[in-house]
């Protein structure tokens, strides 16, 4: 038995989930897209799953979570539906309520928040509106979990119970109501879903259409066509017009808002946070909490530990001890210690900051702040191409770009996504900030300007992307309407907030034992591995191995920018892997900063900066552009655009610094 979830995006389809299912949670992606799927077993009856649909507005062919949502409920057949419906927005719940009653599966109508229309004194004949939906309903409080077994139960029944009573649908206008008659009347008695499949081919819904390559279309579309010229109106209009007119009659029979004029907290609150003078100032100075805990005081002072001392110290010198009484050989030793353990360690020793950075993330999301950020930052980053909601990979992006990267997921717009993924590595992660530091000391002349000005490089780099690949009409925005409703303002519970950080944080740990394991170990094999007097084997230093055979080959590429020697070439390379290996592959080879600081001009050693801080990222997100975009074409799209991208901003920095500081 399957109850799938679903309801429009912030319903609290999440938190019912959460409710019903408890720990009994598996966590997935829809099938060949990036949207996360969730399935669970109820808690008082493991043989009931529940999968959480992607939140929803409609059922139009749009969206990828539309798409999702509805393949899902036509082709994997849920016993029932369990359709969340936010109370205090009963009116615009109810339009996608209509479209799932067309597909005719047994559904539970359960209005959530009823601890909020409680405090606000509505009252709700809940008897009332499930006999005029047609549905059995109940109202329930999520988050209290008040009813919420209930709701389950009802809906684990209903599909054992046998009604003749006819399934309720909106009636459209007459004129679109006899088309539709015929329309149904023409599709093939295997039909399924026949109401809904006849209103989505009077809207012309192309992924319906393709399904019923038999029938006369053409037929179809003239009387489509009658039916817009009698009503003067376009198919899609006629229906969603029907729809909300339905609504707004049925409303008054079961609603009864008692009008207080007493303002809710959440508005009190908004009135300040959201007001005209304040709103930016407010979010200016959260987001300097955040970030000045999660990564300058607590999370750096962590990130300096797990760094230098766990994975610089205790577990190599632990390990070492381990290997050498265990006898290993030193090219063993050599693989675990510098290899592996530098490798896999450079990342993870970015988890603690980020296990902080994403539990207060998560509080700002589930207190109902980071809708308002998204909702204040829209119309600003949709000029660049961008979302509100781009805002959070960067913030992220400035500790490590992989969870940055990851965090793109919750913006709905395809280009706005794609666009966030590909610039979000600008920003400068943790690990290059070991890479600034060093060329300000060795070659920049210390000057804490370096450090500002990578902050906004990698700004303007993303706003200045975000124009040029608006030029893209890969790139170009379709125009959605901007829906985006502002939750109430409420406490998070602990064990959500915990639950969340754990399951970002998790991702993140995997990714750094899968890309990073293996491409450590390819880096360090390359470096410490070459052909000595013809004959292959392992070399005592780095120079000879084959990391600088191939930095010899490719150094020329690097010659217009100013650094076409092979080691600036291996360290671009090595960088790939870590960016802060920049800093000991260089130190390697130049043996320290005087090295350095004799084999760079300081244009140069900007310019060499400037390229490795836009270049591709490191391994590691790569690894997550690649799954993110989830697909082929784009990936290497993003790749080549970086690259190209660092190479020309850092030719124009060489060029006119040169012209500038040396004539
Ligand atoms: P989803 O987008 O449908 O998954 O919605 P969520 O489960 O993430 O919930 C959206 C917001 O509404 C969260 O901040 C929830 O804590 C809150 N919420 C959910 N159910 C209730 C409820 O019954 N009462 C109140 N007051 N808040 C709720
Ligand atoms: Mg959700």
């Amino acid at each position: 038995m399957t109850i799938a979830l679903a309801g429009n995006p912030n319903s609290g389809k999440t938190t019912l989930f959460n409710n019903l299912t408890g720990s009994n949670q598996f966590v997935g992606n829809w099938p060949g897209v990036t949207v996360e799927k969730k399935t669970g077993k109820l808690k008082t009856d493991s043989s009931v799953s529940v999968t959480d649909l992607p939140g929803i507005y409609s059922l139009s062919p749009y969206t990828s979570e539309e798409v999702i949502a509805r393949n899902y409920l036509l082709r994997d057949k849920p016993d029932a539906i369990l359709n969340i419906i936010d109370g205090t927005n009963i009116e615009r719940n109810l339009y996608l309520s209509t479209q799932l009653a067309e597909l005719d599966i047994p559904m539970v109508l359960a209005v959530n928040m009823l601890d909020i229309l409680e405090k606000r004194g509505v009252e709700l004949d809940v008897a009332k509106f499930g006999e005029i939906l047609g549905h059995p309903a109940v109202t329930i409080s999520a988050l209290k979990g008040t009813n919420t077994a209930h709701a389950a139960e009802l809906a684990a029944e209903l599909p054992l119970i046998v009604s003749d009573a006819p399934p309720k649908f909106v009636r459209f206008d007459s004129a679109a109501e006899r088309t539709l008659g015929v329309i149904e009347a023409l599709l093939p008695d295997s039909s399924e879903h026949r109401r809904f499949d006849a209103v989505k081919l009077f809207e012309r819904d192309a992924l319906v259409k393709a399904r019923y390559p038999d029938i006369d279309h053409s037929a179809i579309e003239r009387l489509i066509a009658d039916a817009e010229a009698q009503l003067d109106d376009d198919s899609e209009s006629i229906i969603a017009n029907g729809r909300y007119t339905y609504i707004e009659r049925i409303v008054k029979q079961f609603l009864n808002k008692r009008e207080s004029t007493r303002k809710t907290p959440t508005e009190l609150i908004d009135r300040f946070v959201m007001n005209r003078v304040l709103a930016l100032p407010i979010f200016a100075a959260v987001i300097f909490v955040v970030y000045a805990i999660a990564v300058s005081t607590l999370g750096g002072f962590i990130t300096d530990w797990t760094n230098e001392t766990l994975f610089g110290e205790l577990i190599p010198n632990a390990v070492s001890g381990w290997l050498k009484s265990a006898g290993a050989a030193e090219w063993q030793r050599g693989l675990i210690i510098d290899g592996i353990i530098g490798g896999v360690g450079a990342v993870l020793g970015f988890v603690p900051q980020m296990l902080i950075l994403f539990f207060m993330l998560a509080f700002l999301e589930g207190c109902g702040y980071m809708a308002r950020i998204a909702y204040l930052l829209d119309s600003i980053f949709h000029r660049f191409g961008l979302s509100g909601k781009s805002f959070i990979p960067f913030l992220i992006g400035t500790g490590c770009g992989v969870p940055g990267i990851m965090a793109s997921r919750t913006i709905e717009s395809d280009s706005e996504r794609r666009v966030t993924i590909m610039t979000t590595t600008f920003m400068p992660c943790g690990a290059k900030l070991p890479v600034i530091a060093l060329f300000a000391g060795a070659a920049l002349g210390g000057g804490s300007w370096v450090m500002a000005s990578s902050y906004l490089l990698g700004i303007a780099s993303i706003l200045l992307s975000g124009i040029i690949l608006q030029q893209f009409k890969w790139f170009r925005r379709h125009s959605t309407p901007f829906i985006m409703e502002l939750p109430n303002y409420h406490m998070p519970t602990l064990s959500a907030l915990l639950r969340e950080t754990w399951h970002n944080g998790w991702s993140f740990i995997k990714k750094a034992g899968t890309i990073i394991l293996i491409s450590s170990v390819a880096v360090w094999f390359l470096s410490n591995f070459g052909f000595v007097n013809g004959r292959f084997q392992m070399v005592s230093d780095l120079r000879f191995g084959l990391l600088a055979t191939v930095g010899r080959m490719l150094s020329w590429l690097f010659i217009p920018l100013g650094f076409g020697t092979w080691q600036a070439t291996v360290s671009v390379f090595t960088g790939l892997i870590a960016k802060e290996n920049i800093v000991a592959t260089l130190g390697v080879i130049y043996g320290g900063g005087s090295g350095i600081s004799a084999a760079f001009t300081p244009v140069i050693a900007y310019a060499f900066l400037v390229f490795n801080l836009l270049c591709m990222p490191c391994m590691a997100a790569v690894g997550a552009i690649r799954r993110e975009m989830n697909n082929a074409r784009w990936f290497w799209i993003a790749i080549a655009y970086q690259c190209s991208f660092a190479y020309i901003v850092a030719l124009v920095v060489r060029l006119i610094g040169s012209l500038i500081f040396e004539g």
